[in-house]
């Protein structure tokens, strides 16, 4: 065996497959740190920091974090991604990847005990590698360490960087280094950015599919609505510039095409590594997006300035697109008062076109941390009474709902879920209110119909509610074949055997 493990590998720090999350993030942060991570992990925490008072969105409370890289992985073409972890992990996060429409297989590198303590895992890594670098099907292979791998301190480093022509990118995506999915997209990003960095400084590359843009780019940097970048690029025409590519991209070689260009915006204001490496590439960086009119103008100066378009150029963008967005709003205005939570990074945005369509918005709650590029955004909401709160945990979105009582909560899963149990109509954020345009014209009144549709709907859950009454809730939740009887003798009986218990082993525990 050849065994290219760090010295400091501590391989029994993890007891194998079957542990998780749930092993506690103290422990496998340490042994993480014990079996070489310790400079992975500690970018980590400076790229991706948690608030002084994280709440749980510290730990991977709703999602993997993994499905973030993993997603970006599959969404590339000629891209190959393997995960090495656990099974139970790596179930969870194919499952996850088929429901989001994957139509593609991930690749798995399955590990027991016995592998992991003797490095042979690593070696199994290599192997599925160098099966997988087919030049005729890649560009790039993925290989994405899972929280027991990185917490074993399986090497990726020590990979090939390319085999037959094909790039092996490695990366350790731990639950207990990245607080979310939406930063697990930047951590790809960011290497795929970086080696494509080292490659054009190294000598030629590949020209976009359709050839190098006439004019110069602007990046775009988050996922984000199909539309968007479209009509992003016809406000850019008048300043003399077009859209460039989305980050995280489509193509390998879609990567150089984004570093060529003469500034980035960033869209979505978290991705740090990927920032990182456009500010090596010496691009300049612009946060916020042209959303509603105040956002738009302050977007399109700011990129202009960015990309030295003369004053002249960039008021006659102003002028094409300025007038059209305030017609669109005034046109299509929101009524009622509205929490916002979610975790795309995207949050911000969506809540100053509320702001701006005429909504009373009280909480924007984003499972993101504050970075300088949202700073702008949120000196905006602020300045309008909007309550930001970033690495917002769900007991905070929750909370804002309690406090604030709104006509419509927008959030995750659960906060949906406890609005709509107090009569509140809400709307989830990723597959209502992500899946729209939000830029320019055409986002201007994209969100005020389904707002205002699913505000009107408050008189139907008054309606069900004072129908139902408490039917089906607290103990009498669940499938039952008659009315449900109370039996508070049984509660009685248990309490006071757990009484009993709880005195016995009180007694033993002075006696031993
Ligand atoms: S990889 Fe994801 S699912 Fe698995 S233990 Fe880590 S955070 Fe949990």
């Amino acid at each position: 065996m050849n065994d290219s493990r760090p010295p400091e590998f501590k391989p029994d720090a993890v007891q194998g497959d079957g542990v998780g999350c749930h092993s506690g993030k103290a422990e496998m942060l340490a042994a993480a740190q014990q079996a070489g991570k310790s400079e992975v992990l500690e970018q980590y925490a400076r790229d991706y920091p948690l608030a002084p008072d994280a709440g749980p969105h510290d730990q991977p409370q709703s999602m993997c974090p993994a499905f973030g890289s993993l997603r970006v992985g599959l969404r590339m073409r000629r891209t190959a991604t393997i995960l090495s972890g656990s099974a139970c992990c790596v179930y969870g996060l194919t499952f996850t990847s088929h429901f989001y429409g994957a139509r593609r297989s991930v690749g798995y590198v399955p590990f027991n005990s016995e592998t992991l303590v003797t490095g042979k895992l690593f070696e199994d890594i290599r192997d599925s590698v160098y099966k997988e670098a087919d030049p005729e099907k890649y560009d790039a292979v993925v290989i994405i360490n899972l929280c027991v791998p990185t917490a074993s301190g399986v090497p990726l480093q020590l990979l090939p960087k390319e085999i037959n022509g094909v790039r092996i990118i490695g990366i350790d995506v731990p639950g207990f280094g990245v607080p979310t999915h939406a930063e697990a997209k930047d951590v790809l990003a960011g290497a795929m950015l970086r080696y494509a960095r080292e490659e054009v400084q190294a000598g030629p590359v590949a020209a976009p599919r359709n050839g190098r843009a006439q004019l110069p780019t602007v990046t775009l940097l988050g996922e984000m609505f199909p539309a968007d970048p479209v009509g992003i690029g016809m406000m850019l025409a008048p300043m003399g510039l077009a859209a460039g590519p989305v980050v995280p991209t489509r193509e390998w070689r879609e990567l150089y095409a984004a570093l060529d260009c003469a500034a980035v915006a960033a869209i979505h204001p978290f991705y740090t590594a990927s920032i990182r490496e456009f500010e090596a590439a010496v691009r300049p960086i612009v946060g916020s997006a042209p959303v509603g009119y105040e956002g738009t103008e302050a977007w399109l100066q700011a990129i202009g300035a960015a990309a030295n378009v003369p004053q002249a150029r960039i008021d006659a963008a102003k002028n094409a697109m300025l007038p059209a967005i305030r017609a669109v709003l005034s046109k299509a205005p929101v009524k009622g008062r509205i929490t916002l939570s979610g975790y795309e990074g995207s949050e911000l945005l969506v809540a100053r076109l509320l702001v701006e369509s005429g909504a009373d918005v009280r909480y924007v709650g984003s499972a993101c941390p504050r970075t300088v590029w949202s700073d702008a955004d949120r000196e905006w909401l602020e300045a309008k009474g909007v309550r930001v709160q970033f690495r917002a945990s769900l007991e905070q979105d929750l909370a804002a709902v309690d406090e604030f009582r709104p006509d419509l909560a927008i959030g995750t899963t659960p906060v949906v879920q406890a609005a709509k149990q107090a009569s509140i109509p809400s709307l989830y954020f990723t597959n209502l209110i992500s899946a729209r345009p939000l830029m320019g014209p055409a986002g201007a009144g994209s969100l005020a119909q389904v707002v205002n549709a699913a505000i009107a709907n408050k008189g139907r859950f008054d309606t069900m509610k004072a129908f139902f009454g408490d039917v089906g809730s607290g103990d009498k939740a669940g499938v039952w074949e008659g009315v449900p009887l109370p039996h508070p003798e049984f509660r009685e009986q248990t309490r006071k055997k757990i009484i009993r218990l709880q005195k016995k082993l009180e007694n033993e525990a002075m006696g031993s």
